[in-house]
């Protein structure tokens, strides 16, 4: 396999009207100016209450999200399984900090895992630590800052979700990704993470830490925890991906006088990152891989390792994930070739998403030449249908 050009595998499931809709939405979003004055607009007519959730969910949640709730996801997931690929159910709603929300996202986390337990079509469940108590007392115990008795017991209460959640997967024999969030955080996630999976992953992975390989210490990290989980005898879980918080870091690294944990370059990212793929390869029997990426190389990568090596794709474990909405060319040109291919399919309601399709707008503004290379496959694909008839 040498590429993902195929634009007829990759827009299949398309009829010509998604793919004039995707088309000016790419070209929109492209715009940074664009993003801007929408987003000013979006929030001004949210805090309003005039009614534009019609306008919303017809353009961008209709790109890049499934559904209002997971029943309303039913459509979608039926969707991607025509063509092989797998739904992740990403709730997606974001920066609610209470008891009371946190309580409420472990049960529609369990909700998720509970839709996924013996559906072929959903192969794994996700949720983000931060979703499940006070970020600022994630940070204070994760740099081992003195907590009191009160704050003890939240990050408690935040370990135990996190438990309850990995546990109901295990449960449900439903492998669930723990996503990565910002260095500030993350140490305290990757040791709760290998803890659960220390508890949960002995006969196969069930939970699965992320790495962020825009971070300069990850390919050390990855060498440091599978010399650790070999010898606690348990399969490490791993969700690769390049990073999505690379301008927060900096800043922040800027603004209070520490040098930045990101990488100097992207081609140094790129390499950690393709690295990593050679090195989990390597000791496959020892983990369980998800690379999370919409770059055509890394995919390649790891497909062609598989493809060389006479590994079965369907019964092997490795995974490639996708954005609903970004990089089909990839998802259905893999998928087609027989390997196991899922989509994240964010959800929720459209007020409490509108943080991540923000968040989305932002990425293709910024990630260069991913939205030019999305708007050119869909002028392709488009001549394509054109002179075929
Ligand atoms: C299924 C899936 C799950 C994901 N889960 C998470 C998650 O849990 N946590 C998380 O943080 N992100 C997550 N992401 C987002 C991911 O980290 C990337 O932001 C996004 O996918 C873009 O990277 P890429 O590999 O697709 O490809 P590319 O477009 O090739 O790479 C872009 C990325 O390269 C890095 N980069 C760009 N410029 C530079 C530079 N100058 N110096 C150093 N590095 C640079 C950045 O990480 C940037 O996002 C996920 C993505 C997917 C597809």
């Amino acid at each position: 396999m040498n590429s993902f050009d195929n634009t007829k595998i990759a827009f299949e499931s398309k009829t010509n009207k998604d793919l004039r809709r995707a088309f000016w939405l790419f070209k929109l979003i492209s715009s940074s100016s664009m993003v801007i004055i929408g987003k000013y607009l979006t929030l001004f007519c949210l805090k309003l209450r005039i009614p534009i959730n019609w306008f919303i969910k017809a353009t961008i949640f209709k790109q890049f999200c499934g559904g209002t709730s997971i029943e309303k996801c039913n459509r979608k997931i039926k969707e991607l399984d025509k063509f092989s690929i797998g739904t992740i159910l990403d709730y997606s709603v974001e920066g609610k900090e209470n008891e009371l929300a946190a309580e409420n996202t472990v049960n529609e986390i369990k909700k998720t895992i509970e839709r996924g337990s013996a559906d072929k079509m959903i192969p794994f469940a996700v949720f983000k630590i931060s979703g499940l108590g006070s970020t600022d007392i994630l940070h204070k115990a994760s740099i081992k800052n003195k907590l009191s008795n009160i704050q003890k017991s939240k990050l408690e209460k935040i370990f135990n979700r996190a438990h309850e959640i990995c546990e109901f997967a295990f449960k449900k024999d439903l492998p669930i990704f723990i996503d990565a969030e910002e260095s500030w955080i993350q140490d305290l996630i990757d040791l709760w993470a290998y803890d659960l999976m220390k508890k949960f992953n002995t006969k196969k992975a069930i939970v699965f830490n992320t790495l962020q390989m825009y971070r300069l210490d990850r390919l050390d990290y990855l060498k440091k925890i599978h010399q650790l989980s070999s010898k606690d005898g348990f399969i490490y879980g791993i969700k690769l991906v390049r990073g999505a918080y690379m301008e927060k870091e900096r800043k922040r690294a800027l603004e209070r006088n520490y040098p930045s944990p990101i990488q100097a370059n992207k081609a140094d990212t790129d390499k950690d990152f393709d690295d990593a793929i050679h090195y989990i390869f390597q000791h496959k029997s020892d983990f369980s891989l998800c690379v999370g990426s919409h770059n055509e190389k890394s995919n390649l990568l790891l497909a062609n390792l598989i493809e060389k090596n006479n590994i079965d794709k369907l019964s092997s474990n490795f995974y490639f994930a996708q954005l609903l909405g970004m990089s089909d060319h990839i998802s259905f040109n893999l998928s087609h070739l027989g390997y196991q291919v899922a989509k994240y399919v964010p959800y929720g309601p459209i007020r409490e998403v509108m943080p991540y399709l923000f968040r989305r707008a932002d990425e293709n503004t910024s990630v260069s030449g991913q939205t030019s290379r999305e708007l050119s496959l869909i002028k392709q694909e488009i001549k394509r249908r054109k002179e075929k008839n």
